[in-house]
């Protein structure tokens, strides 16, 4: 259900060649499947003869039916970048605006708490940041980016993505993912196809069990204290196959999934992507 929308009424600078006797693409026939939306992705098409894209600088891999993705931060500038470069070695760039989400803000009279860690916990911790750092640099070939994605699991959602609380002032860190409520063991399935990037074999200390499957071109998901893991690394998932079980592993206050989407380092709110909650 790709709504497709000639992105040429964002050019605001396409050189063309002046040839009639051999007409070339352009980044006007670059063809995206919406607007753009600060913590969204979106499909594009390249016209053949685009040997680079980038956008703000990210290579964007377009694959052999000249399909990509791209993405955009909860917190993206408002104009984004695009530029290619054709095989007869133009190049150009546009602009894209990207629109503001809203996000859940909570202001609080109370001051941010810093807590203290110990060295130890610095020490496992960066190990911990460093796999999930390797894991989400794997390119798979994973094609599950171009599919709809699907509820890991239905259930009432209890925290939303991009929510932050301000104390006094001061920025807490945003809830980088969507929470869903349900009880230890109850199934969590994969939201599209992909690939095993990271399972966890014990638990970290704030992820828990971790598990992370890559779907291809950048977007990769993340689901968090799980209490068990089905999968195994480098295993082919299929969209809907289980993957794991609700957990309150690592960081948590009860059971429930934690799912988190990027599209390389970018955060993405997994709600753009599969649209309302089925009811339950
Ligand atoms: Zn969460």
């Amino acid at each position: 259900m790709l709504l497709r929308i000639l992105v040429a009424a964002l050019a605001v600078s396409a050189i063309v060649a002046p040839s009639s006797a051999s007409p070339t693409a352009s980044v006007a026939d670059i063809i995206l499947s919406g607007p753009a939306l600060q913590g969204g992705v979106l499909q594009g098409t390249a016209p053949a003869g685009t040997v680079d894209l980038r956008l703000d600088g990210q290579p964007v891999p377009i694959d052999t039916d000249g399909r990509f993705l791209i993405g955009f931060d909860r917190d993206a500038l408002p104009q984004a970048r695009l530029a290619a470069r054709f095989a007869d070695g133009r190049t150009t760039d546009r602009l894209i605006a990207v629109s503001p989400g809203s996000w859940r803000i909570e202001r609080v009279n109370a001051p941010l708490r810093a807590g203290r860690s110990s060295e130890a916990f610095l020490a496992l911790r960066r190990s911990e940041l460093e796999q999930i750092a390797a894991a989400r640099k794997k390119v798979t070939g994973a094609q599950g980016w171009r599919q709809p994605f699907k509820w890991p699991r239905v259930g009432r959602i209890s925290g939303l993505f991009g929510s932050q609380r301000i104390y006094q002032g001061v920025p807490g860190s945003y809830h980088g993912g969507i929470d869903i409520v349900g009880a230890t063991g109850e199934p969590v399935v994969a939201p599209a196809d992909g690939v095993v990037i990271l399972a966890a074999d014990h638990p970290f200390t704030l992820e828990g069990r971790l598990l992370m499957i890559d779907h291809g071109h950048g977007l990769s998901s993340a689901f968090l204290h799980l209490s068990r893991i089905d999968v195994k690394l480098g295993d082919a998932v299929r969209q809907g196959q289980r993957i794991g079980a609700v957990g309150a592993t690592g960081r948590a206050t009860g059971p429930h999934l934690h799912w988190g989407l990027r599209w390389h380092e970018a955060r993405i709110d997994p709600l753009r992507l599969v649209g309302a909650m089925p009811s339950q």
